[in-house]
């Protein structure tokens, strides 16, 4: 465990257990340098606790690298709720994680994640003023994070091609849920020719018909030849299956942990693909319920989810003048904002040896 928690650079790990709710939960504060931890609650099911805290610190990691990339005054933190087995009263469930939040003073910010929802929140609401993202503050971070990806994919375009139009260009999207659909309804005002997969038929349906889109099913959605792929989905989906499938120049999605190892970033580099880091691209949910909760007016927190595209365009150009992936630059200079220069980082030095 300690060897986790050292390796991660964790600064704290904090646990909870409520009998009398069916409560479980874990809490990861990961780095407070540049401010309060934020980050989601995922409410999941696991094989065995040692998966959870594994979870929770990986992703409490990911947040303080997205918040230092994404320029907000954040630290990174998660929460996992193990989900139980069985009936349970989902708003006593959540009131005793807030209550668990609460506990911790403020320097953990919960929001919502995969399997919570904004009604979950609000329950987690009314025993703590430590959160973001609910039905009553209205800061549904879904849409924002579409945006901060169109951001991106346009930052990517225009490495790739010198123009940063999309018109004509031709974006297959893993994943038309919460971000997905928005992000197919901002690339229809674009221009751009959709691509969508989904398991789900009936939101196939839906973005077909909303965006003259074409659908792609879910087992030839890798093969599919297109300027941009757009994760949307799942994470680990590029693998050493779907690398060999690969008919891109570019991905640029909102998933999390899209590369299964951190290694596929290299691969990537090599074949030619500009790799958009999952991280840096999808971070506009996080501007979003954190420039929020400090009540930042509607422009500016738009301004700050376009700035998406600036950081990325300097990764792109750096990845390429050092010629070291994107995923191993941004890493880099997230790093460089969380440790200083004084501590030389493991995964830039693996990617320089690599
Ligand atoms: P969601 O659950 O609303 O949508 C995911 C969609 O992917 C669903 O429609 C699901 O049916 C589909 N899907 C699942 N497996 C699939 C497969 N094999 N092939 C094709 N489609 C498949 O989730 P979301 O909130 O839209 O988030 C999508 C991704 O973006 C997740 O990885 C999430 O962690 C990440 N993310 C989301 C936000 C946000 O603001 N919602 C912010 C940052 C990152």
């Amino acid at each position: 465990m300690f060897d986790i928690i050292e390796q991660a650079h964790l600064g704290e790990l904090h646990f909870k257990s409520d009998p009398s709710t069916g409560l479980k939960s874990i809490i990861a504060i990961h780095n407070t340098k540049l401010g309060a931890a934020l980050g989601g609650c995922r409410c999941i099911e696991y094989d065995c606790d040692e998966d959870a805290i594994k979870d929770v610190i990986r992703l409490a990691r990911g947040m303080s690298y997205k918040a230092a990339l994404a320029k907000v005054p954040q630290g990174g933190g998660k929460a996992v709720i193990l989900k139980p087995s069985g009936h349970f009263d989902r708003k006593a469930l959540y009131q005793s994680f807030g209550k668990f939040v609460n506990e911790l003073g403020g320097r953990y910010i919960t929001a919502v994640d995969s399997g919570t929802t904004l009604q979950d929140m609000d329950e987690v609401g009314r025993v703590t003023p430590h959160v973001s993202g609910s039905l009553s503050d209205g800061l549904d971070p879904s849409p924002n994070t579409a945006l901060g990806v169109l951001a991106g994919i346009k930052a990517a375009a225009l490495h790739r091609y010198g123009n940063s139009k999309l018109k004509g260009l031709t974006v297959a999207i893993q994943g038309v849920g919460n971000v997905g659909f928005h992000l197919a309804s901002l690339l229809f005002k674009e221009g751009a020719r959709i691509l969508v997969s989904d398991v789900d038929e009936h939101k196939v349906k839906q973005a077909r018909t909303a965006f003259q889109a074409e659908s792609v099913s879910p087992h030839q959605f890798f093969s599919a030849h297109c300027n941009i792929l757009a994760p949307c989905g799942l994470g680990g989906v590029i693998n050493e299956t779907t690398l060999q499938e690969l008919h891109c120049d570019i991905i640029a999605g909102s998933a999390n942990n899209q590369l299964a190892d951190p290694e596929h970033g290299q691969q990537l580099h090599n074949k030619g693909i500009l790799y958009a880091p999952d991280y840096v691209i999808n971070a506009g949910g996080l501007i979003q319920v954190s420039l929020g909760l400090r009540h930042t007016s509607i422009q500016e927190i738009s301004n700050k989810t376009w700035g998406i595209s600036e950081t990325l365009y300097d990764i792109f150009t750096r990845s390429k003048s050092e010629n070291i992936p994107t995923s191993s630059i941004a890493d880099l200079m997230a790093e460089e904002i969380l440790y200083g220069h004084h501590d030389i980082p493991e995964p830039y030095a693996l990617a320089k040896g690599a």
